[in-house]
């Protein structure tokens, strides 16, 4: 064992240093906004020096992988398309493994829409019987009218229900705002219908990475800063899961709460230093 390789509840995670593929939550895990947390470059840099790759795992339906690239650029990091899985692949995967050919009722923004049809599926977002699904996504453009569309959808077809992500709130520079999962707890006030959720915490990004680059759930940690999503996905996908402490989660959530992580850090600086017993990465 090497001096930093215990984490913050002093439990011993050298065995981290047996994983090749480290699938990471953005927002609250390796970022805040337009701001790199501290050792986020040293750790990724250190995965691909010991022959592993990391993806992004996003429950974020708002941005394309375009601006994802973007932004990480932006930061210093370098990725390319097959770093990324986002709730809206997810839906697309699924979409299209079990509704082939559906036409989509939709609630989410122009761009996520934009998404689906670009992939080749069907939408409508006007109140329409043909409609084989009913589906919703973060929507930085909800309006009254679109909610009022999908009640009456979910009110008077009994049409399976899906939406991309059960996040309840998503980060903003002064704090939150209502995310996917706050915008469905609406729609089940009203009409009594719960959506199967499609990003995190169900695992199919996961296996999408594991098969992506040919991967095995040994070789496979999660890592987040939401304990309901990040770590929930992990362990339900069987994979190593890691908390950070640099967003939502706290020590405190996780000695109380039933949702356990494999491993927990203060930040991703001190898991880079588990990878990198040496700190011989600089970046
Ligand atoms: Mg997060």
């Amino acid at each position: 064992m090497k001096p930093y390789d215990l984490d913050y509840f002093g439990k011993d995670a050298s065995a981290l240093r047996d994983k090749r593929l480290f699938l990471f939550d953005m927002d609250g895990t390796l970022n805040q906004d337009e701001r790199l947390f501290d050792g986020a470059k040293e750790l990724l840099a250190a995965i691909r020096i010991m022959g592993g790759e990391y993806v992004f795992i996003t429950n974020n339906s708002t941005h394309s992988v375009e601006d994802l690239i973007a932004k990480m650029t932006r930061l210093g990091v370098p990725s390319a398309p097959d770093n990324y899985f986002t709730a809206t692949m997810a839906t697309i995967y699924y979409l299209k493994e079990h509704y082939s050919g559906a036409l989509v009722y939709c609630q989410g923004t122009k761009s996520f829409v934009g998404e689906l049809a670009k992939a080749g599926i069907r939408t409508t977002e006007k109140v329409d019987e043909s409609a084989d699904i009913i589906l919703v996504g973060y929507d930085g453009e909800l309006t009254y009218p679109k909610l009022r569309n999908t009640c009456e959808m979910l009110s008077r077809f009994d049409k399976p229900f899906f939406a991309t992500n059960p996040d309840l709130c998503c980060p903003a520079s002064f704090g939150f705002v209502p995310d996917c999962g706050s915008i469905c707890q609406m729609l089940t006030n009203s009409t009594g219908r719960k959506p199967t959720f499609l990003g995190k915490p169900d695992p199919a990004m996961v296996y999408g990475a594991h098969a992506r680059f040919s991967r095995s759930t040994e070789e496979t940690c999660v890592v987040g800063d939401r304990l309901y999503t990040d770590v929930a996905v992990g362990l339900n996908a069987g994979t190593a899961a890691i908390a950070v402490l640099t967003g939502e989660a706290t020590a405190e959530m996780i000695e109380t709460g039933d949702i356990i992580p494999t491993y927990t850090f203060q930040s991703v600086k001190e898991m880079w230093r588990v990878l990198d017993p040496d700190g011989t990465v600089r970046v």
